[in-house]
């Protein structure tokens, strides 16, 4: 490994994707929060192969990390986490904190670099600084309280929701100095095949709007009715885990500790139960169940809960709405005539 200058005693680390101002403006913040007079320096990674050293300059770090690799390029994706998160360890040496995006990208490069460090690990999490020390944040127990991880061995990496983030108002001011840093490492040779497939476009995760099935539903042909009701509410499809292991529904629609995380504006589980191991995962402004059981613990979260058989209540909701959709389109073109 060569390293073309020497290295700072005090940095924050940051791998922001291309243009993405939000990761760096939040590293000059914790710099000036860790110490005003002298902050971190922030330190914007670029992996040769991956992210132009120019395309990141837009964050205003005050230098630019330019990684390359002694034989070709690093590899974007799973292929390039072990090259990549051996790389990232290398160059994390005295860092305070490494700050990745909260992507599927980052959490992976996040998660394999804090365990070649032996550091802790937090992902979708914001920090703030007391007593000099970095503190990380973020929704626990399915949204209703909110846990704060310190951190024994440093650098923390973390994975930042830059959406909840928000971009700098004032442009980047500074010219950041340049450095490269060539690194000898290979790839994950357990790794022989990397197929992509497209994502559905009601990603879960990025939903506003769910409508889930479970268990109770009683088989696959349940989720023809949690389809429907999701098309009238015009919301994604998911499920809890026992439909997605019984092959009801692809695995991607599962909701819960082992599958994804949901933050939604509405969600709406039917014949789902309401365990810890589902919950953890949901957050959600409102929550409006339908389970025939009124102790279900689901109803614990419900803003509004309908106590009945989803066969019953999901067909009738859906039709309502249908019809109060026509009727406020019809109530549209009359006034437009
Ligand atoms: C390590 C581990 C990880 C796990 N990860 C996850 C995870 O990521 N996600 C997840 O969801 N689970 C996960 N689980 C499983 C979890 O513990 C629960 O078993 C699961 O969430 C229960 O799913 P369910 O609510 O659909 O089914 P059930 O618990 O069987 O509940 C079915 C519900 O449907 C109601 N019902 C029955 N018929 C009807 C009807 N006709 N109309 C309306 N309501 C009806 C019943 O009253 C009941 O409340 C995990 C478990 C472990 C041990």
């Amino acid at each position: 490994m060569t390293d073309t200058t020497p290295t700072s005693t005090d940095r924050i680390v940051a791998v922001p994707d291309a243009e993405d101002v939000a990761l760096l403006n939040e590293a000059h913040r914790l710099a000036e929060a860790l110490d005003e007079a002298n902050p971190p320096t922030v330190v914007a990674v670029a992996f040769d192969g991956v992210v132009a050293p120019d395309a990141i300059a837009a964050g205003d770090p005050d230098e630019i990390l330019h990684v390359t690799r002694e034989a070709g390029t690093f590899a974007p994706g799973a292929a390039g986490i072990e090259a990549r998160s051996r790389a990232l360890a290398e160059a994390t040496t005295d860092a305070r904190a490494v700050l990745l995006p909260d992507t599927a990208d980052g959490t992976d490069l996040a998660a394999a670099t804090a365990r070649r460090r032996r550091s802790a690990c937090v992902t979708d999490c914001l920090l703030r600084v007391r007593d000099d020390e970095l503190l990380a944040g973020r929704p626990a127990y399915g949204g209703r309280a909110y846990a704060e991880f310190s951190f024994e061995r440093l650098p923390p990496v973390v994975t930042l929701n830059t959406e909840a983030l928000g971009t700098p108002d004032e442009p980047p001011t500074g010219v950041p100095s340049e450095r490269t840093l060539e690194v000898s490492v290979g790839d994950d040779d357990r790794i022989r095949h990397v197929e992509t497939f497209d994502v559905p476009e009601d990603d879960l995760s990025k939903a506003r709007r769910i409508v889930a099935g479970g268990f109770g539903l009683g088989g696959p042909d349940g989720f023809d009715l949690i389809e429907e009701l999701a098309d009238a509410v015009g919301a994604a499809v998911g499920a809890s885990r026992p439909p997605s292991d019984e092959g009801w529904v692809a695995y991607d629609r599962q909701i819960g500790v082992t599958g994804k995380e949901i933050d939604a504006q509405l969600y709406v589980p039917c014949a789902i139960s309401g365990d810890s191991y589902h919950m953890r995962s949901v957050n959600a402004d409102h929550l409006i169940p339908i389970n025939t059981d009124p102790n279900a613990r689901i109803f614990n979260f419900a803003d509004l809960g309908i106590v009945g058989d989803a066969y019953e209540y999901g067909p009738a909701i859906a039709d309502a709405i249908r019809r109060a959709k026509r009727d406020a389109d019809g109530a549209t073109e009359e006034v437009a005539e």
